[in-house]
Order: structure tokens, then C-alpha cells, then sequence
């Protein structure tokens, strides 16, 4: 088989309708106004809230900064217990709040942080849980929940993989103290850059907003040491358009989930993940465990490079682990001894090529590699 002539990304952003997005653009232009809150931002901060069904909803600039506000607004320091699962910006937020992570142990089929293995960690600078709903696949929201009650800690979840997720019938971010989500490029709904945080307690709202914007209260009081947040006029603008394109592609993003299921089902050493039941799938990637070898990596390794050979570019995501990286390796939570689930997964993911426009045809030729390097 020829190597595609033009390169498979794991993902293709959503692109609106040209046209439309400039209707968007000359109310803009005729506003005047192109930040700090716009008619576009409210605009698209009601069609969220509605969307996600959100109880509070706050947008950002970007999901990683709305993380930092999250952990600012309810006042965390001290030591968080986090997963090593996760993408940088996760632990990155805890570094920059100048609070340790604490790295526990993911669950092995979920590989979603390991509720049993939570509360050996706590101490008394615990302050919160910081979790991620790892490829949309909620955290054992109730027993983290539990947890936290216990010890009187705070729960944050990084969602941003969870857009439109619900569980047990409510939606995702109905769980925990405040949920983080993502909407850049890379994310399913997107606004070039952006985020937003959705909380359950209407009285962190007013703190939220001050600290994305400087902490300014008015012309004269800046009150809180605050950040730049905020999304302008043009992402907003973006998004309005954005939204319209999600429920069309994960529909798309279904058949082509089935479609890999029943190639896949063929290659026994590569296991596609399912999402536990009572879970509606955000449609975020199509991910798949492939068990190693001889050495960690061997099979995924091989299959990954094959791929590459091909044109085709999968991701090893979560790979290395968060605890691996320099600037935390050295951390007392961060030994492979600790995390030994989370390492030996972190050898066997692959997120596969994903998105709306991939055809069937494509899809088999991916498969075809993946057979023949298995
Ligand atoms: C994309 C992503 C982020 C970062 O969001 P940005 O909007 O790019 O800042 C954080 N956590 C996870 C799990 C992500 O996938």
C-alpha cells in the first residue's frame, strides 16, 4: 500500500461556513466593540449555559487560564491530589498557584484518577482533588465526592475532553465544585482559543469574574490580584457559529467510532476503550489500549510509527506520564512505584485519526496499517 498523499491528523477542527462568520464579524464591526464582555460573548455564554445545561458559566481566553482562575477562586494552597493522566495544563495550574501536585494512581480500566487510592495520599495541606475526565470518561464523581466530604476538600474536574458529557442522566459538571473546559482548536466545540468554567454555587460567580478581569470592581477598586482572562468578540463570534456544526459531528463522529469497532474487531491486540455505562460519549477522540510485548511500548510504539510511515498521525495521549517530565520527576509521588497503572497505561494508549469528515475508505486504510504492524 502507498503512503497517504496527504498526511491524517488526529483531528480536524471545525470550520463554519466562511460567510456566516463574517455576518458574525460585521455586527462586530458595526458594535465597536471587540472585548470585556461584548453582545457576542453574552451571547455565546447563554447558548452555553443552555447547552451544557450549565447551573453558572463563565468563559476564558483559554482553558488553561480558566483552571488557574478555578483553583484562585476557591482559594487553594498547599498540596492537591491530582493524576499523572492528563494533559500538562492540569498540573501546570497547581505549579503556577505555587501548590505541590500530588500525584495519585489511576483506575485501571477507567484511567480516570483511582478513588481507592485517594485518601492514603491526603495530609493535613490537602486542600482539594484535581481530576480529569480522561477522553470524556467521567471520574468516579460520586466516590471522589465522598472522599471530599470526609476530609473537607474542594473538587475540581478538568472536563475538557467531557463537552456535553452527562452521567447518570445529569450532566458532567453538575459534579464537583467547578468544571474546566476547553474549546481550543483541538477540542470538539472550539472557538480558536478559548474555555469556560461551569460551577454549582452561584456565589463564586462574582469572584470568578473579578479575577479574569485584573480584579477590577470599577473605575477605582481593583480588589482582587487578578488575571487577563477574558474572551474577546471575535472568538465568541466563532463559537456562535461553531456550536451550530456540534450535534451534526459527533453524529458523524458515531459512525465513525462504529466503523473503527468493527474493523478493529479483528486485530485482537488492539482493544478499542468503551465508555462505562450511564455515560453519553462526548465524541472528544476514538482511543485505543494496545497490550505491550516484550518491553513497555513495544506494540503501541510499532503500530504509532507505522502509522507515521503511512502519513498518518495518531497520538500517544496520554504519553509520558505528567510525573515524568523534569519539572516534576523529582516529586515523592511521582515514582513509577506510585503510579504503576498510570505507567503501564501510558505505554498502551493510542488516539486514533477522529473526526467528522474521515471516510470509511480512509478509515480501513488506517486499519489495514494497523493490522499489518500488529
Ligand atoms: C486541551 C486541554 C487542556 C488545555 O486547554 P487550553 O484551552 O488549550 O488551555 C487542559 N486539559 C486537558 C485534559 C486538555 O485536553
Amino acid at each position: 500500500m502507498e503512503p497517504f498523499e496527504k498526511p491524517i491528523m488526529v483531528t480536524r477542527p471545525l470550520f463554519p461556513d466562511l460567510e456566516r462568520y463574517y455576518a458574525q464579524l460585521e455586527s462586530v464591526w458595526e458594535s465597536k466593540w471587540l472585548s470585556n464582555n461584548g453582545p457576542k460573548h453574552k451571547e455565546l455564554e447563554a447558548k452555553l449555559k443552555s447547552y451544557i445545561k450549565a447551573t453558572n458559566i463563565s468563559l476564558f481566553n483559554n482553558g488553561t487560564i480558566a483552571l488557574m482562575v478555578a483553583v484562585q477562586s476557591l482559594r487553594l494552597q498547599g498540596e492537591v491530589i491530582t493524576t499523572p493522566f492528563t494533559f500538562p495544563a492540569t498540573t501546570h495550574v497547581l505549579a503556577w498557584n505555587n501548590i505541590t501536585p500530588v500525584f495519585c494512581d489511576i483506575h485501571p480500566e477507567r484511567l480516570t484518577i483511582d478513588p481507592q487510592k485517594i485518601e492514603s495520599l491526603i495530609t493535613a495541606k490537602t486542600t482539594a482533588i484535581l481530576a480529569t475526565h480522561v477522553y470524556g470518561i467521567p471520574c468516579h464523581v460520586e466516590e471522589i465526592q465522598d472522599i471530599a466530604n470526609r476530609h473537607g476538600l474542594k473538587v475540581i474536574y478538568d472536563a475538557a475532553h467531557a463537552f456535553t458529557t452527562e452521567y447518570k442522566g445529569r450532566p458532567i459538571a453538575e459534579y464537583g465544585d467547578i468544571s474546566m473546559f476547553s474549546f481550543h482548536p483541538t477540542k470538539l466545540f472550539h472557538t480558536g482559543e478559548g474555555g469556560a468554567l461551569v460551577y454549582n454555587d452561584p456565589n463564586l460567580k462574582e469572584r470568578i469574574e473579578y479575577l479574569k478581569n485584573f480584579g477590577i470592581k470599577n473605575e477605582e477598586e481593583v480588589i482582587l490580584p487578578g488575571i487577563n482572562g477574558k474572551m474577546g468578540e471575535l472568538q465568541a463570534s466563532l463559537g456562535l457559529e461553531v456550536i451550530e456544526l456540534v450535534l451534526e459531528e459527533q453524529e458523524k463522529r458515531r459512525k465513525i467510532r462504529k466503523g473503527y469497532i468493527d474493523l478493529l474487531a479483528s486485530v485482537k491486540t488492539v482493544v478499542p476503550l468503551l465508555m462505562p455505562s450511564d455515560t453519553t460519549n462526548s465524541y472528544q477522540y476514538f482511543c485505543v489500549r494496545i497490550e505491550s510485548s516484550t518491553t513497555p511500548g513495544d506494540r503501541r510504539n510499532k503500530i504509532f510509527d507505522a502509522l507515521k510511515v503511512n502519513n498518518v498521525f495518531s497520538r500517544k495521549y496520554f504519553y509520558p506520564l505528567v510525573s515524568e517530565y523534569p519539572c516534576y520527576k523529582g516529586s515523592p509521588t511521582s515514582s513509577s512505584g506510585n503510579l504503576k497503572e498510570a505507567t503501564e497505561v501510558s505505554n498502551e494508549v493510542l488516539c486514533l485519526p477522529f473526526y467528522g469528515d474521515l471516510s470509511f475508505e480512509d478509515q480501513k486504510a488506517i486499519v489495514r496499517i494497523i493490522e499489518d504492524a500488529s
